[in-house]
Parts: C-alpha cells; structure tokens; sequence
C-alpha cells in the first residue's frame, strides 16, 4: 500500500493528489504498488471544476427563470423570448443532469476501489 494525500472539495467531493510514501514491500522497485491509502487530507476551500460547472449553469438558469418573470407580465408582447428563455432552461437542466452522473461515476468508482484497499489494510496489523 501506497501512501498518497488526498484533497478533499468544499462542496465534498475529492480526489487523489501527491503521492507521498511507499510501503516496505514495493520500495526497491521504485513504484507504487497500486494499492493507495490516505496519508493527509488537504482541505481546500473550492468545488471541484465539476460542482463549479453545475453552479455557473444553476446561475444562468436562475437568471433565465428571472427573466421570464419579467416577461410575464407583458406574456403576448414577449411570447417568442419566454418560449427562448424556456428552451435555455431545459437544456442546461440536461447539461446539469450530464455532469451530476458523470461526477457520480467518478466517485463511484473511487469508492469501489478504495474498499479492498481498506480491508488488506487491516490484514497488516
Ligand atoms: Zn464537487
């Protein structure tokens, strides 16, 4: 098992950063041995670039979702703009949708490896 930090999001997402320490049993070979444990957490108070990408899409949503509003009140004089603005909305919801499981299976799969990894662990005490 190799030891790495791991860099946890603001919005609780994380992922895998340096490397910082081999274990005894992959040193001479000068690799990592693919098995990685958490050394370090570093926290950082930012999303990660995909809840950062779900947040600027959730704005424009928000901002296209005023504007109807506005619109609402003359709703014949605007109809064409609001059926536009409407359109915007729903597209970004599929975008919005996109990123959330692709982040999920991202996650997902670091989870279902780092499972194994846990349990050797504990083989070595
Ligand atoms: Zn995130």
């Amino acid at each position: 098992m190799c030891f790495f930090e791991q860099i946890r999001f603001k919005c609780g997402d994380w992922k895998w950063s340096h490397f910082r320490q081999h274990c005894n049993r992959e040193y001479r070979i000068g690799e990592t041995c693919g098995m990685k444990l958490i050394m370090a957490t570093v926290n950082v108070q930012e999303n990660c670039k995909t809840c950062d990408k779900i947040q600027t899409k959730r704005r424009r949503q928000q901002q296209e979702a005023e504007r109807i509003q506005r619109w609402m009140k003359e709703p014949h004089k605007y109809k064409a703009s609001i059926e536009k603005a409407r359109d915007t909305i729903n597209e970004l919801e599929e975008e919005i949708q996109k990123l959330w499981s692709e982040k999920q299976k991202k996650l997902n799969a670091i989870g279902a490896q780092s499972q194994p990894y846990q349990s050797q662990y504990q083989a070595y005490q």
